[in-house]
């Protein structure tokens, strides 16, 4: 009896895959649509305006989990066939121009723009998509829509998509419609340089998957690389009046702050990236000053040259973080360390990042079901100590050649604070996370996502990126 009603089951599970199935060829062909448009204004204002479609590769998505429900993300794209009002397709994600929305520049009131970039299957009829942001109570409200009639030669560019630069598979486990499929491109690689891209590549690719959750889900992601080649070694570092002519035009300084390199151009690196399947991209750096950047669902970015020999793990630490941010939409969850943001996280409210909360209901804490039995929260660890030490480490000037001597006690002081025995491997709610010492928890004393060092994900990290898995895996 038991057996027929596990029959059962699995035939009704396969009816279901099955009618996901067609209904992903009812609406969809086979191949990608990438809708560019501008996203313009200052702080508190924004608008949207449409750029170009074009018609790219394969779609390597899922193609049963078309609908988000993560809930992540700062702006959600949803794409509706336009003849039935059906909800095809919804994906969460973040941007540049938030992020720039939140530093002094635009408190100022100037307006800037940035490039941005959906993406979903290509459909066979005409498609209205809008993209929503949140509100301070976290709800999603509609600032843009638009139609596209995918045969509209105006509208949708359909020239094939190629590169000069070649496409080279580094792990392949299966169709990219059932994997995650990772891209890795290069930046600042010169003719000469590319068999260090190769070798980085190889690298870093063996650091992620030798960091857990990734470690374990392995056989669930594709990555493939483009040998990206640039006129010259290296990217801008406008700080120091270094120019170079970097392919993708990744540089240093975004927002003011040295370490935090993102790319502007999205249109060149899009162009580039459309030579290969990809869920995510991630970007290496040609270049030696510590620094990188991820924002979710666009890309992550990693330096890849240390001059200091013994302080090589930093860019390991760095390339798994910025991937934790682009891949989970993972919070920063350290604080005291200086950004170029103002009221990142707005007091009283709980912020969308599924490794941060405000803490307002400590009943029901977002990760509740994964809080050690018996913690309290907020949960205490020797935090005022932690304070002090970090405090004599802002001090130091992160540029000055002796920089990393002086640096090493306090550190090695402050990671001693987080292996405690008493708190280690606990979930609970730990105050000072999201740039704030005060206010903001994280789930446990240390994680990929908090201290400067090569510690796996904790816990709630993990479910996090497990969850991602899961939606482009099924
Ligand atoms: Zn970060």
């Amino acid at each position: 009896m038991r057996q027929v009603i596990v029959l059962c089951t699995l035939q009704i599970l396969l009816a279901v895959v099955v009618r996901a199935d067609v209904q992903f060829d009812r609406y969809f062909t086979d191949a990608t649509i990438r809708v560019d448009y501008y996203h313009t204004g200052t702080k508190g204002e924004e608008r949207f305006s449409m750029d170009r479609s074009y018609r790219e590769g394969p779609w390597p998505g899922s193609r049963t989990r078309l609908l988000d429900t993560l809930n992540l993300g700062e702006f959600l794209v949803r794409v509706y066939d336009q003849a039935t009002n059906v909800l095809l397709y919804s994906r969460g994600f973040s941007s540049m121009f938030q992020e720039w929305q939140t530093t002094d520049e635009a408190a100022t009131g100037a307006y800037r723009t940035f490039e941005e970039t959906v993406r979903f299957p290509f459909p066979r009829r005409t498609v209205q998509v809008t993209i929503a942001r949140r509100d301070k109570r976290m709800v999603f409200h509609d600032l843009f829509s638009l139609t596209i009639n995918p045969d509209d030669p105006t509208m949708v560019n359909k020239e094939k998509t190629t590169t000069a630069f070649p496409v080279v598979p580094l792990m392949s486990n299966g169709p990219s419609t059932e994997k995650v499929d990772i891209l890795i491109l290069g930046d600042g690689y010169a003719k000469d340089d590319m068999e260090k891209f190769r070798k980085d590549a190889e690298h870093f690719n063996s650091v992620m998957f030798s960091t857990k959750p990734f470690s374990k889900h392995k056989k669930d992601f594709n990555v493939w690389t483009i040998e990206v080649q640039s006129d010259e070694s290296g990217i801008d570092v406008p700080d120091k009046n270094v120019w170079k002519r970097n392919a993708l035009g990744s540089q240093y300084n975004t927002f003011g702050s040295a370490r935090y390199v993102l790319i502007a151009d999205n249109r060149r690196l899009r162009d580039i990236a459309a030579s290969a399947p990809y869920d995510y991209l991630c970007i290496l750096v040609n270049d030696t000053r510590y620094g990188g950047g991820g924002i979710f669902n666009l890309y992550a970015t990693t330096y890849t040259k240390e001059q200091n020999e013994g302080q090589r793990w930093q860019m390991d630490y760095v390339y798994v973080h910025e991937f934790g941010h682009s891949f989970a939409g993972l919070g920063d969850e350290y604080y005291g360390s200086s950004t170029a943001y103002n009221d990142f996280y707005p007091v009283g409210i709980e912020p969308w990042e599924p490794n941060i909360t405000a803490l307002l209901d400590k009943k029901n804490v977002k990760w509740k079901d994964l809080v050690t039995t018996g913690t309290e929260l907020p949960t205490s660890w020797g935090k005022a100590t932690y304070d002090s030490l970090e405090a004599e480490r802002g001090k130091l000037d992160r540029l000055a050649p002796d920089y990393y001597t002086k640096r090493e006690p306090l550190q090695k002081a402050a990671l001693e604070i987080l292996k405690t025995p008493d708190v280690v491997g606990k979930v609970g709610a730990f105050e000072g996370a999201g740039y704030a010492a005060k206010g903001l928890y994280r789930p446990s004393v240390d994680c990929r996502m908090f201290s400067l060092s090569t510690v796996d994900f904790d816990p709630v990290c993990s479910a996090a990126i497990e969850r991602v898995v899961e939606m482009y895996t099924k």
